[in-house]
């Protein structure tokens, strides 16, 4: 026997047989649940990445990190032990939290991604249906088409025009053209055109094949733990922290040189000013920062997850809150996709069709031409143009009506909303697709690039072509037509033309349906049969209502800045109409609606002048999106763009953000997306930018709340330093109040509700710097008063004779309190505490709760203060803290107050200006 493997060199014949597959009917039950008994479930087992030891080992990897590793040495050849010991504690906790966190975010990205399964089309005793690809066993015929993901190993016994991406695999990113012929044993993985491989796309033309191997024993469950992906973590933000932490180090080790030297001028002795240099270097460095951003990334995606927007990218939930311009699909996404035929153009004849929705129960009645009046129901036998029509569209068609049964209460439908709408219309002239004595010998699936799709069909003992598609396809194919009675003429083509623009006016998609007799030889149809003398039989056309709810959206994302592009492959006309109905094209707008063919021959300059001053494409191309995200990246735009198709990949991977759809979209666009739509609807994008907006504000109000403990902080060594005085604050009570207050203060901020008018406000432009120089001042505003604050009770208390554990205790106090009462000026940058709501985030208070008892332990726990050389202090040393911090806090506010004021001042002398030159 040969060996089972070699799957490549057998005739697919031969594999089938193996199988006991039928290639037509596919496994019977029985079959199937052998097979899954034997080889169970196609999943293959988990890896993870970076191993877990190397992504701890990571956390370490850091400048910053070195410096306080350096701390630990330095202070070990002071044999400081407890210093050590306590600086090491926050090293390793900081690592620990790091890695957990990190993983956190990992895992449940990976789970979001994973949650949207992948399928498989299969026969299974002769039925074709959509399995979990985790059903699939060894013997399975599964069916392939342009889009979709292989989801495992199969022998192919029939292919057309199939193309794969095997760059999963192989790393190969040219497709592969797919044949059928048997391959030598020793041909190597990237040759055996013969084989479709788990997890590669289908990028091209349509195929059958046999599953040979699932799971872990497919190609890519061999090679799995080599390749599997660890999603990154990294974001805009996250590397602009690390290029300022490089900064920072510099600045750090300066410093500390110079606290070094200030020290041995003053004459102390070394081991203090070795102290001093360390305190600096740790009170310097923000140690929460990085952690805490990834922390709160993490909670924008879980956000994002209960708004029905998958993030697959971690930097997206950044880049969402700075998205300028929405490209988005209409199909679908900015409508319903719930087609229904409304009228029939055929033989010069207009017809109306009643009904709603998918229910066949209708009927077809004549219409007067250029008027909506009605006259009865027709019987379709009778109009042989309609008859015609109607029979091309239930058989050029791959959707399934699903009659209302025990679990369901409606008709369904399966496959394109198009083509089913074609059935039902179909239904109402009672042609359901059943009962035509017709049989399909081959197919030319739709695709958009050519936008028509055509059958081989065998009706009534003759053999047809049948096609459909948008005029622009069919039109110039066709030199024939129908007549009123049914017999062949010379095309009128002007009169068609009217037809269609009357019709795509109203917001119709409009088919045009055509036909050609061929000869019982003919057995395959490809592209050239079609080219030409077609007898063109009819139009239909239905609407497809706009989701009320993108309405709203579309408005709340001009009011938020952003600009919103209908970008479709449907009629110039139609898309207009539809644009207008959804606010996209305003009364008072000056952009028109551009088609892809305007778009072919243009310079760069020219379409990039297009490409920002209109809001609608209509009949673009792939190429035609991808070059559009160019051209307004190019612009200085924040793109996002929605796609389906196989060829919207490159638009999505090119644009900011690519948002692929999770009911209806492809798996190839899926792959190459940043984000995915559980609900497809244009109204999830606007949420997930609401939620990226919040998740960025909350990232900002921590980094301008966390920054000033580190700049009080340094401020108050150096000054000591420079004053020769005893240190205020010791390493071990940096790190304290450090890491304490990031976690329990800090991350609270992390659960800040979204600000009012969230939406209201221009996007974040990705290049300003996150602190802009007023937060910049307020920062150093509170690290002075900070600094002032805590060295001032310092010698204060020093002065009134307590003793020095105590003095420092006050100054540590000083800080916690003062970060508590400045964490209440940062729930927002510029409004005040009062309008924010004192209760609306509870978080807050339960943290600074937490942090008052911790700060007691501090204080008064016997232990503590052996730790930290820390002493019990009186309530009079408290209260004169709380005030203290009651006050920086009101600075704050009144700076806050102040800027506020001027703000508006400046904004209505703005708009006094702009009213004035307006009038000029
Ligand atoms: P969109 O999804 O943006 O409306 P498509 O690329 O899906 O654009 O469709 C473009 C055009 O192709 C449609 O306007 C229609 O005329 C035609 N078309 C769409 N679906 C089919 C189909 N299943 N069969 C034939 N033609 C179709
Ligand atoms: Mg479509």
């Amino acid at each position: 026997m040969q060996d089972l493997k070699d799957w490549h060199s057998q005739h697919s014949e031969a594999v089938l047989k193996q199988f006991e597959a039928n290639p037509e009917r596919g496994l019977s039950p029985h079959q199937v649940d052998r097979q899954q008994a034997q080889f169970g479930p196609n999943a293959i087992t988990k890896h993870d990445g970076d191993g877990p030891l190397k992504r701890f080992a990571l956390q370490f990897h850091q400048p910053l990190v070195y410096i306080l590793l350096s701390a630990v040495v330095v202070t070990l050849a002071l044999q400081e032990w407890v210093d050590s010991i306590v600086i090491f504690a926050v090293v390793l906790l900081n690592a620990i939290i790091g890695f957990v966190q990190e993983s956190k975010a990992i895992n449940a990205i990976n789970a979001l991604s994973g949650s949207i399964k992948s399928t498989a089309t299969v026969i299974r005793d002769g039925v074709k249906s959509t399995i979990p690809a985790q059903q699939l066993v060894p013997g399975d015929i599964v069916l392939l088409q342009a889009g979709d993901k292989v989801t495992a190993d199969m022998r192919l016994v029939k292919v057309r025009d199939l193309q794969v991406d095997e760059s999963a695999l192989t790393g190969e990113s040219v497709p592969v053209e797919k044949n059928l012929e048997v391959l030598a044993k020793e041909a190597l993985l990237g040759d055996r055109q013969n084989m479709a491989f788990s997890s590669t796309l289908v990028v091209y033309g349509t195929g059958v094949g046999v599953v040979t191997e699932t799971g872990d024993n497919t190609e890519i469950g061999k090679i799995s733990e080599m390749i599997a992906t660890t999603p990154t973590l990294d974001t805009p933000l996250t590397k602009r922290i690390k290029q300022f932490s490089h900064v920072l180090l510099y600045a750090i080790v300066g410093l500390a040189a110079i606290t070094l030297l200030i020290g041995y001028l003053h004459g102390q002795p070394l081991l203090d000013s070795f102290m001093a240099a360390v305190a600096l270097a740790v009170g310097a460095i923000p140690e929460g920062l990085p952690a805490a951003v990834t922390i709160m990334l993490a909670i924008g995606v879980s956000l994002m997850a209960k708004r029905k927007a998958v993030i697959r990218n971690l930097p997206a939930v950044e880049t969402l809150g700075s998205t300028t311009i929405i490209c988005s699909d209409k199909t679908g996404t900015l409508t319903k996709n719930e087609m229904t035929v409304e009228q029939i153009y055929s033989g010069g004849l207009l017809y109306a069709v009643s009904g709603n929705g998918y229910d066949p129960e209708g009927e077809i009645q004549a219409q007067m031409p250029q008027s909506e009046l009605q006259s009865a129901a027709v019987d379709p036998s009778t109009q042989p143009g309609l008859y015609a029509t109607l029979r091309a569209g239930a058989l050029c068609n791959d959707a399934q009506l699903m009659a209302p049964d025990t679990q369901n209460a409606q008709w369904r439908i399966s496959g394109d909303p198009t083509e089913a709408a074609l059935l039902v219309s179909a239904h109402k002239a009672n042609m359901a697709s059943g009962s035509l004595n017709a049989k399909r010998v081959d197919c030319i699936p739709f695709q958009s690039e050519y936008q028509y799709m055509a059958t081989l069909d065998d009706v009534d003992d003759a053999r047809i072509i049948h096609m459909k598609g948008s005029i622009e396809s069919i039109l110039p194919k066709c030199q024939f037509m129908l007549n009123e009675q049914g017999a062949c003429v010379a095309l009128d083509q002007e009169a068609i033309e009217q037809q269609v623009e009357r019709l795509a006016a109203k917001g119709l998609r409009v088919l045009a349906f055509a036909s050609k007799a061929t000869s019982q030889e003919q057995s395959t149809l490809s592209h050239e049969d079609v080219a030409g003398e077609l007898v063109f039989l009819g139009l239909q056309a239905m609407i497809d209502p706009p989701r009320p709810e993108a309405i709203e959206a579309v408005a709340a994302c001009h009011r938020a800045g952003i600009r919103v592009k209908m970008i479709t492959g449907d009629h110039a006309l139609t898309a207009t109409s539809i644009a207008k109905q959804l606010g996209i094209i305003q009364p008072q707008s000056a952009g028109k609606t551009v088609t892809g063919y305007q778009l072919g021959d243009l310079s760069e300059h020219e379409f990039s002048d297009i490409a920002s001053y209109n809001d609608v494409f209509a009949r673009v191309s792939p190429e035609n999106k991808l070059q559009l995200v160019k051209s307004l990246q190019a612009e200085g735009h924040v793109v996002a763009m929605t796609g389906d198709g196989v060829n919207d990949a490159p638009a999505l991977r090119r644009a900011d953000i690519g948002v692929a759809m999770a009911l209806n979209g492809t798996e190839v666009a899926r792959d190459a997306s940043d984000m995915m739509l559980t609900d497809d609807n244009f109204a999830t994008v606007r949420a997930a930018v609401e939620e990226g907006r919040g998740v960025f504000d909350n990232l900002k109000k921590f980094i301008v709340w966390t920054l000033p403990t580190n700049g009080g902080e340094g401020l108050v060594i150096l000054l000591a330093v420079l004053l020769g005085v005893s240190l205020p604050l010791l390493p071990v009570h940096i790190l304290w109040v450090n890491m304490t207050t990031a976690i329990l203060l800090g991350l609270m901020l992390a659960f800040e509700p979204r600000e009012k008018g969230i939406m209201e406000r221009p996007p974040y432009d990705p290049d300003a710097p996150i602190i802009d120089r007023i937060l910049m001042w307020r920062i150093l505003l509170v690290s002075s008063l900070l600094c002032i604050t805590a060295f001032g009770l310092y010698e204060l208390e020093l002065m009134w004779g307590a003793t020095e554990a105590q003095a420092r205790t006050v100054a540590v106090a000083m800080f916690v309190v003062g970060e508590a009462f400045y964490l209440f000026n940062c729930r927002s940058l510029d409004r005040s505490v009062f309008s924010v709501g004192m209760f609306s985030n509870r978080w807050i208070w339960i943290g600074i709760a937490l942090m008052m008892a911790l700060q007691l332990l501090f204080t008064y726990q016997p232990l503590m203060n052996d730790w930290f050389q820390s002493a019990p202090i009186s309530l009079e040393a408290w209260l004169r803290v709380i005030a203290c911090g009651w006050l920086i806090s009101l600075i704050v506010g009144v700076e806050k107050h102040l800027r506020g004021r001027n703000k508006t001042s400046q904004a209505t002398s703005d708009t006094n200006t702009n009213r004035v030159s307006e009038s000029v």
